[in-house]
């Protein structure tokens, strides 16, 4: 019997695979057979050598997306380094925090340009690609704040509820021409995006006393979520938002 989850001949662009959330999707691809493309700021050595010891190939692409310039590059690039294109995980994301009141405009920009301006256009760039072949996978990284309001994070609150609309939105226009277009909200998950939570005493007992499952996610937890809107597996799941959450949602 054939392996629904299998993306062995896939070649995956998996954005801010560095660290975090990312690197651990990109290996867990890499796990069920991918070869990966790591884009970020931060070269993603230590990515590229786990995915490369799993068998894999695996290329570093350098492309800060605070802007929308690098997009047509990092297509271009991946399909000169790795032949083509079949996922894309849009995974790169900042946070500010600070009072709505006082909150400030370079606040406001700066993660809408990075969590959702270049989401979309990297999104198209990939889709053209993506409609040439008649096939492709779309994951965007979404967050409770998908569907929750948080506190003092309205830019990101922003960014992740487009998210949210613009997953659905692509889903509608493109899951007839082979790309599924889907999005993982992670729960809270100990990375460097919440170091500041989990040192906030009050804060952390406060989170931790209302997730169901008892504790913080690891950023390995969304490697299966990946695997699967990734794979075959998913063909006809379109424009979903996957929590995986140890259950904060449920409550
Ligand atoms: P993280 O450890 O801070 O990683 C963020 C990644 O995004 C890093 O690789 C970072 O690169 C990259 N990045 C940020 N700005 C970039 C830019 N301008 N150009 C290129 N790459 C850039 O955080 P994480 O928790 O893994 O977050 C990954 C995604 O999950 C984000 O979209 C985040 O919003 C989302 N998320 C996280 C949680 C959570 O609880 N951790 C929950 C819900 C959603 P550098 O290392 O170079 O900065």
């Amino acid at each position: 019997m054939t392996n629904p989850f299998d993306l062995s001949g896939k070649v995956a662009v998996v954005t801010g695979a560095n660290t975090g959330i990312g690197q651990a999707i990109a290996l867990a691809l890499a796990g069920a057979g991918a070869d990966i493309a790591c884009v970020g700021r931060t070269p993603a050595e230590d990515t590229v050598t786990q995915a490369r010891a799993l068998g894999r190939r695996a290329e570093i692409v350098s492309a800060d997306l605070s802007s929308i310039e690098p997009v047509n590059r990092i297509i271009d690039e991946t399909v000169e380094k790795l032949g083509r294109i079949d996922i894309l995980v849009n995974n790169a994301g900042i946070i500010r925090r600070a009072d709505s009141i006082d909150f400030t405009e370079e606040d406001w920009d700066a993660v809408i340009d990075t969590n959702l301006k270049s989401v979309f256009f990297l999104a198209q760039a990939a889709a053209r690609q993506m409609l040439a072949q008649g096939s492709g996978k779309i994951i965007n990284i979404a967050s409770m704040l998908t569907f929750q309001g948080g506190i003092r994070v309205p830019s990101y609150t922003a960014s992740k509820s487009g998210i949210g609309g613009l997953t659905k939105l692509l889903a509608n226009e493109w899951s007839a021409r082979g790309i599924n277009v889907n999005a993982i909200a992670p729960g809270y998950i100990a990375t460097n995006n919440t170091t500041a939570l989990q040192a906030d005493e009050v804060r952390n007992k406060s989170i931790v006393d209302r997730i169901p499952a008892g504790r913080w996610g690891k950023a390995s937890d969304l490697g299966g979520a990946a695997v699967f809107l990734a794979s075959s597996a998913s063909d006809y799941v379109d424009g979903h938002i996957l929590a995986v959450d140890g259950g904060w949602l449920a409550r």
